[in-house]
């Protein structure tokens, strides 16, 4: 029985190839100290909306006494600190997002903050011939379209959240990770004697804690049928995978079967040749070239990090000659704020001061829109105002030449 998780759907959507790593133990890479953290974050947020599902008016939630963060940070051996940031950011959303207070760019969790029906990382799962598949969505919840618990076992709505701590993709990435779970969330509640009225209304939802606030979640509306249509047809071209056929795309740069994968390796060894032998026609085949580059560039970008990785856990990296990779000294952090206030006191003048500090334009478009926020105002108006403005007035011009980007058609 080959084990499958429902969070590789992404992947599995775009090639079946990744299929090949679950017979090899690529993808069960569980003690790294990065995929730890992941854990321990999920932990500490699923104990929290446990615990605000269960009384969200009990303040001592807020200040971590229902949340075990320091047993959580040494069973994974993680940072506390960084856990009690989690905790932090994680317990704004869902605090701001149950109606108590201004939730308007919060994820609209309240409603289904319920204890009758929410799901932290439970498994669910859905059967496919000598597959075993399941998943642990982060948190599910169902109600009435009126915000009641379901107590006739008529669900009109239902909500699956996912949270995502580490980098930013594009969410569109995670929609079919999160039309697998609904389907096995259908299948689970079905199998219950539950039952859905006619056209209900499921959303997937990705939370991203470490984003600013107005990036911080997406939804996906979904429809019933589509998603069990879906994913019957995804469990089918699993089931009937050929074996040989591979799909090199952007996708490969988070495929666990990557280091092993010969349509890859293929890929890489083609581009390398075309590079060394300075053989290719730009003009014809340049959108290729540059999106096997791109590739590329995250496969080496993934290699530097387990180097780095491994050195950051003490390890030695040396050859036969005695060169040795080592972990250079960290760069300095600085407070900006803190920073602009020390010379201000020391009475350095501002022109001098500002001569070596950046402000950049995301920066200065979310200060209008958290004060546009904050004065009940269109937050995208404010933004696109700001803009007009400052190019207007030639505070922000563009540059001679933008970087290379590929417009799909
Ligand atoms: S590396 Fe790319 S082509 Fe190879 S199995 Fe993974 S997704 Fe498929």
């Amino acid at each position: 029985m080959k084990k499958l998780r429902i969070s590789q759907f992404p992947i599995l959507n775009k090639c079946c190839g990744v299929l090949d790593a679950l017979d090899s133990d690529l993808n069960i890479n569980t003690s790294s100290e990065i995929s730890n953290l992941g854990t321990a974050r999920h932990a500490v947020a699923a104990e929290l909306v446990r615990a605000t599902t269960v009384n969200p008016e009990n303040e001592d939630i807020y200040y971590g006494g229902q949340v075990n963060v320091s047993g959580i940070a040494s069973k994974y051996g993680v940072d506390v600190d960084d856990l009690w940031t989690t905790f932090n950011i994680t317990k704004g959303i869902i605090h701001n997002s149950i109606g108590t207070h201004d939730g308007k760019d919060l994820p609209p969790l309240g409603n289904f903050l319920n204890p009758h029906t929410l799901r932290t990382e439970e498994e669910v799962s859905m059967n496919l011939e000598n597959f075993s598949i399941t998943g642990h969505p982060d948190l599910y919840s169902y109600n009435t379209l009126d915000g009641e618990a379901v107590d006739d076992f008529l669900i009109k709505e239902l909500l699956i959240v996912d949270w995502k701590f580490g980098y930013k993709k594009d969410p569109t990435h995670y929609q079919p990770q999160l039309m697998g779970y609904a389907n096995a969330i259908i299948l689970d509640l079905c199998s219950r004697d539950y039952r859905f009225s006619q056209d209900p209304k499921i959303t997937g939802m990705v939370i991203f804690p470490n984003e600013p606030k107005s990036e911080r979640y997406s939804t996906f509306p979904m429809n019933f049928n589509g998603i069990v249509t879906w994913s019957n047809d995804l469990l089918n071209r699993i089931k009937t995978w050929d074996g040989k056929t591979y799909e090199v795309g952007d996708h490969c740069t988070y495929c666990p079967n990557k280091p092993n994968c010969p349509a890859f390796l293929k890929m890489s060894q083609n581009a390398l040749a075309v590079i060394s032998d300075k053989q290719i026609d730009i003009a014809k085949d340049g959108v290729e070239f540059w999106q096997k580059l791109g590739l590329m560039e995250n496969m080496i970008k993934d290699a530097k990090k387990v180097i780095k990785e491994h050195l950051i856990a003490g390890n030695e990296i040396k050859d036969a000659d005695g060169n040795i990779l080592t972990l250079a000294k960290p760069k300095d952090k600085i407070n900006s704020a803190e920073a602009i206030q020390f010379l201000r006191d020391k009475n350095y003048p501002d022109y001098k001061i500002l001569e070596h500090v950046k402000i950049n334009k995301s920066g200065i478009l979310s200060i209008a829109a958290e004060d546009a926020k904050d004065n009940k105002q269109p937050i995208g108006k404010a933004k696109e105002l700001a803009l007009q403005t400052l190019k207007s007035a030639n505070i922000i011009t563009p540059a001679e030449f933008g970087s290379v980007k590929l417009i799909k058609k």
